[in-house]
């Protein structure tokens, strides 16, 4: 059995910035053998649901209407790290793209739809713990970890 750091939304939370989820069955199944630990940094941040939407820009994290949030951004991902270490999470599973929990590539800051390569501020702490991340749309890399780490 392994211990899982998983994005909310993808358990079928209303943790996004327009109220809603973003359910992943097989990725919800992964509860009948694995304990799966549900953040969602930008509301563990601070910020209200629904809220404005945010891109990285370098260094900082902006709303769509021109506020910083970067502060609110690092305070999720410190929440996250706090998890990780409470519950020696083996690794995560994260919302592809989000600027929190986006890993290989965000969207780049444009609000246009665009991506660029790069991590979500929170992916990014979690990596840099050593805790292997993954998106929601690996689940065959997921599994074979699984099995890595449970046999
Ligand atoms: Fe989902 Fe992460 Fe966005 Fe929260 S911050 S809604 S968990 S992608």
């Amino acid at each position: 059995m392994a211990t899982i750091l998983v994005s909310s939304c993808l358990l079928g939370l209303p943790t996004r910035y327009d109220g809603k989820s973003m359910p992943c069955e097989e990725i919800i199944s992964l509860i009948k053998e694995h304990t799966l630990i549900p953040v969602c940094p930008e509301q563990a941040g601070g910020l209200p649901t629904p809220r404005v939407p945010s891109e990285r820009t370098g260094d900082k994290v902006m709303t769509k209407d021109g506020r910083d949030v970067t502060a609110e951004y690092a305070k999720g991902a410190d929440i996250a790290e706090d998890l990780a270490r409470m519950y020696k999470a083996d690794l995560a599973i994260f919302k592809a793209n989000s600027p929190s929990c986006g890993y290989g590539m965000i969207y780049d800051g444009s609000f246009t739809g665009g991506k660029c390569e790069g991590n979500g501020v929170t992916a990014d702490r979690i990596t840099g713990l050593g805790i292997p991340v993954f998106r929601e749309d690996q689940i065959e890399e997921i599994k074979e970890f699984l099995n890595r780490v449970s046999s």
